[in-house]
């Protein structure tokens, strides 16, 4: 009998989940899989569940949940190099990694997908000792998932990210940042930068048409400090898919980079939608780091 481990986070996505669980293990187990199933809370032991997962034998490591569990499990496997394949079920209230990957939205047909076994290396990135999947970004907008009230996440779910980042606009002042590559040194007064993996950021499709989880690069996208009108004309360019096009913007892909914070008050940055490690951020992409089931 083929294995699978399924991690499911009960409180992700207005706790949908749950509901949906006994007809998932049923479809694995009709297909001749044996289940163990790992309840994800806040203070639950990942770690010790999934540390020897590569001496196991499983077909795969399955995740129901949101940015954050996914990004939880996928820590746990590349810090004990675990190269079982990971099977994604976007249930939480942000699927941005999952919509990338372009996984259905009903949950069976998810498993169908696991199903067919089509398994591809992905690149994983890593800010100083944490790893992520989908994004690490700081500055104005980028910790409105983390600061959106719980409360107000599963009452509206996804519009709560834009009541907590309209409130955020009128105090937010802008910070300056060192920026290094291996083949450039910046020193800029910015309002944010994104560093991401897939191009499917904070419920935004598409930023850009050339980024790939399978290039070995991130692709970094920093927003200088601009008035209020200019961050209102490039949300239009961003919604419009034009995002790169703007004199506000500095574009980049790359392997390696340096943030490193030099005046002005910013957060920890947001690395998939949970604080992340202090400044200074080194952030590298680790080529294939990870399978997964696509
Ligand atoms: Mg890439």
């Amino acid at each position: 009998m083929k294995k699978i481990k399924l991690i499911y986070n009960s409180g992700a996505g207005q706790s949908k989940f749950r509901y949906f669980l006994d007809p998932i293990i049923e479809k694995f187990m009709q297909n001749d899989f044996e289940v163990s199933v790992f309840r994800a809370g806040n203070k639950t032991n990942l770690y010790e569940y999934l540390k020897d997962s590569d001496k196991e034998d499983l077909y795969g490591i399955v995740v129901a949940g949101g940015d954050g569990t996914i990004n939880r499990v996928v820590n746990v496997m590349m810090k004990n190099q675990i190269k079982t394949p990971l099977g994604i079920i976007p249930a939480g209230t942000s699927n941005d990694f999952a919509r990338h990957i372009k996984m259905p939205n009903n949950f069976s047909e998810c498993v169908d997908k696991i199903l067919t076994k089509n398994i591809q290396p992905i690149d994983v990135g890593l800010v100083n000792d944490k790893y992520f999947i989908n994004v690490c970004s700081a500055g104005l907008f980028t910790n409105t998932s983390i600061r959106a009230d719980k409360k107000l996440k599963n009452t509206f779910g996804k519009a709560s990210y834009f009541i907590t980042g309209a409130k955020e606009l009128f105090k937010f002042r802008p910070f300056s940042v060192k920026i290094e590559t291996e083949t450039d040194i910046m020193i800029e007064k910015i309002n944010l930068f994104l560093i991401f993996n897939g191009s499917s950021v904070g419920g935004i499709d598409k930023f850009t048409d050339n980024s790939s989880i399978q290039d070995g690069l991130l692709d970094i996208m920093i927003v200088k400090n601009c008035s209020f009108h200019e961050v209102g004309i490039l949300a239009g360019k961003i919604f419009a898919g034009n995002t790169l096009e703007d004199e506000n913007i500095i574009y980049l892909k790359e392997k390696w980079i340096k943030i490193s914070r030099l005046k002005g008050k910013c957060d920890n940055p947001d690395v998939d939608g949970d604080f992340g490690p202090q400044f200074p951020l080194e952030v590298k992409c680790i080529e294939k780091g990870l399978n997964l089931f696509l």
